[in-house]
């Protein structure tokens, strides 16, 4: 097969491409428009879902791409792939899927990790009448990770407090006040918000219009970013001594899910994190469905050889938001470099990413085909 006819240049060829194929393969589409944000040359931006098998299906695969704006390259390649391989076809019976298309179509459109509002979408599924989590060694990190600019000066700054950080705090707690989410700071590293954002509203939208007649719900939320060539790292966050944890390890393998495996994937002990996506649907859909499955990475970045090499994308997506614009005259090199960790165009990656995904498919439709009379044998 090739792998590489899935990939799309950019979001409205993605979007055109998913919309055809959706319709072509009898899947019942939803547009829904944004009502603000505009994506490069003023184009329209929509988040789009795909219902294919039946309305009444009581188990459900919901599948999300793009929360993380640009990780969406690779998640819109997966479901165009899932369609076009007769996916569709395939489903088990009493079985149906929910493919959403870029639930962060701004960040998508502009190769972006965050939304509109700088906002990271999986920090944002928080409860905004309660007190907001906390991140208090991130006011230090911000301090000194938000140079104005980013010649050899800035850098070597960067370089210097950040070692000085570590010594006083170590490597991970580095890794983990950056990106465990932070919601005081909506110029910094993943911002969570101060209130639900729009792509927030949406899913919780497409959760209560699609899937409060489902009571069992599979869930892969692609995404990509660690350092690798399209492997996949399961990242489940359901409690690990749960019946929602051991449904995941039944499809992808115990093995996939253990915390070991996927902390010698991602590269380090993984971060802390709040405002979770799968959560905050996990708890819309309870207690009516259960719910089952995991935010799925594709490897994709080529791997750094120091932490601020690491770092760089974020920096620079920051940059081009807050201190240039969009149309600085080095922009569209720094898109170009942002792109090339989240979507290469390397050939072995699209098809690592293709053949990954389609497998990953495969197993979970196989268990959620299943999911039925196993909880039938349980309920015995
Ligand atoms: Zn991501």
């Amino acid at each position: 097969m090739d792998a590489e006819k899935f990939f799309s240049e950019t979001y409205d060829v993605a979007r055109d491409r998913f919309l055809e194929a959706a319709g072509r393969a009898g899947g019942r589409i939803v547009h829904y428009a944004h009502p603000g944000a505009r994506g490069p040359g003023g184009i329209a931006l929509s988040l789009d879902t795909a219902w294919f098998g039946p309305e009444d299906a009581t188990t459900v695969l919901l599948n999300t791409s793009g929360t993380h704006g640009a990780e969406g390259f690779a998640g819109s390649a997966a479901q165009l792939a899932w369609i076009n391989t007769c996916g569709p076809q395939d489903l088990p019976p009493d079985t149906a899927a929910l493919l959403v298309h870029a639930v962060n179509p701004f960040g998508f459109a502009w190769g972006l990790r965050a939304t509109e509002n700088n906002v990271d979408i999986n920090r944002n599924f928080v409860d905004y009448s309660a007190p907001l989590p906390d991140n208090p060694l991130y006011e230090e990190l911000h301090g000194f990770l938000c140079p104005k600019s980013l010649d050899d000066a800035a850098m070597q700054k960067i370089l210097t407090e950040g070692t000085r950080f570590v010594e006083r705090n170590g490597q991970w707690a580095l890794e983990d006040a950056m990106s465990r989410g932070q919601y005081t700071h909506p110029d910094g590293y993943h911002f969570g918000g101060h209130k639900a954002e729009w792509s927030n509203i949406t899913m919780h939208h497409i959760v209560k219009t699609e899937l409060l007649r489902a009571s069992r719900i599979g869930f892969i939320d692609w995404h990509s970013g660690p350092a690798g060539d399209g492997e996949l790292i399961h990242l489940c966050f359901s409690k690990p001594d749960s019946a929602q944890f051991a449904r995941a390890a039944h499809w992808w393998g115990r093995d996939a899910l253990d915390p070991k495996t996927v902390n010698s994937m991602w590269g380090s002990r993984r971060p802390s994190r709040r405002g979770i996506m799968f959560w905050g649907l996990e708890e819309q859909l309870s207690p009516q469905a259960q719910f089952a499955g995991a935010v799925i990475e594709f490897r994709s970045a080529i791997q750094k050889s120091s932490p601020s090499k690491a770092m760089r994308a974020s920096l620079l997506e920051r940059w081009l938001r807050f201190e240039a614009g969009f149309d600085a005259p080095e922009a569209q090199k720094y898109f170009d470099e942002i792109r090339e960790d989240y979507a290469p165009r390397r050939k072995s990656w699209h098809i690592n990413v293709i053949r990954n995904a389609l497998e990953c498919y495969r197993t979970t439709l196989i268990g959620l085909g299943e999911w039925k009379h196993e909880s039938l044998r349980a309920a015995d």
